[in-house]
């Protein structure tokens, strides 16, 4: 990344200017942004998040944050002496294991991001799916992707039954910044951990969002050789997922992503979250970065 201030004061001028058309067209507009585990693990990319989120807010926009936790997940499952496991990208969760995603999620994860963005002087509110009844979720039935009579048990993984927008709204009226853990609550009050791109696709559609943009720790959806693919189609996805190109993480992300293009949301990216500012950039300038999934 060139520092900044290695950028000559035109060339600085020009990329500010460059943001005012971004600025108008955006005002009063919702951005449903997901900041993904996998690039909320460096300090430094933490802070410049939480700056990001703020100005967004400052210049009239309706950031709404969700955000992910694997590795945190994993690292306090391994002081438990426990691994994590994943089938077809979702998390295995048994009953202890939810008792850690509640508690890292909501308890160290949520409420570092809420303190940081407070720091940069915004106001943010951390959520999780229960406050408000913003999600409600059942079990998850998991068809096994090759063998659809074949089904698997992930345990408390949750499918979104559906999201009240509610609390979310209220809060962004009163200019505060929501920042929403991924944990939705059953019919017996049980809990549910959903994947987070999954709950970012989900309520970027139900908040009629202008745009989604998903945070990971690659520079977008990678093709076969490692290159990236900045234009997606869902034809072309269909084509990704039936060749094994995508997988892991990547899959709940795409489905995620696709989802919201289909639903209405205008603009859907995903973007390299190690790039210090790379959200700022995707909103604030022409230049476009990582993959656009496009509904058609
Ligand atoms: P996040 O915290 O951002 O949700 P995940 O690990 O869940 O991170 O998902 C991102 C991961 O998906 C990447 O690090 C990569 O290992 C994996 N992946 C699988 N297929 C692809 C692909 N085609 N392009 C890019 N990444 C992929
Ligand atoms: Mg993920």
């Amino acid at each position: 990344m060139t520092d900044i201030l290695q950028i000559a004061p035109r060339d600085k001028a020009e990329i500010l200017a460059q943001a005012l058309p971004y600025i108008r067209k955006f005002h009063g507009k919702t951005m449903v942004i997901k900041y993904g585990g996998n690039a909320m693990t460096d300090p430094e990319l933490q802070a410049d998040f939480a700056e990001d989120i703020v100005l967004l807010k400052l210049v009239g926009m309706n950031p709404v944050v969700v955000h992910g936790g694997g590795p945190q997940i994993e690292q306090a499952l391994n002081r438990l002496g426990k691994k994590g496991e994943f089938i077809q990208g979702m998390r295995v969760t048994d009953a202890e294991t939810m008792e850690v995603v509640e508690w890292v999620l909501a308890g160290e994860v949520q409420q570092d991001i809420v303190g940081l963005i407070n720091q940069a002087g915004g106001k943010a509110v951390g959520l999780t799916g229960r406050d408000g009844g913003l999600i409600r979720a059942r079990k998850l039935k998991m068809i096994d992707s090759k063998d659809p009579t074949k089904e698997h048990d992930v345990g408390q993984v949750g499918d979104i039954v559906e999201i009240d927008p509610s609390v979310v709204k209220a809060l962004q009226d009163d200019q505060f910044i929501p920042v929403i853990s991924p944990i939705g609550f059953g019919e017996a009050n049980e809990s549910y951990n959903i994947n987070a791109d999954v709950v970012a696709g989900k309520l970027a559609t139900v908040l009629k969002a202008e745009k989604l943009v998903l945070l990971t720790n690659t520079p977008g959806v990678l093709d076969k050789q490692g290159k990236l693919l900045t234009d997606l189609s869902a034809q072309e996805i269909d084509g990704l997922f039936a060749d094994g190109t995508i997988s892991g993480g990547m899959l709940p992300k795409i489905s995620g992503a696709l989802d919201a293009a289909r639903s209405g949301v205008n603009s859907v990216h995903i973007i390299d979250g190690r790039v210090p500012h790379s959200m700022l950039l995707e909103i604030l300038t022409e230049q476009a970065y990582g993959t656009m999934i496009r509904s058609r």
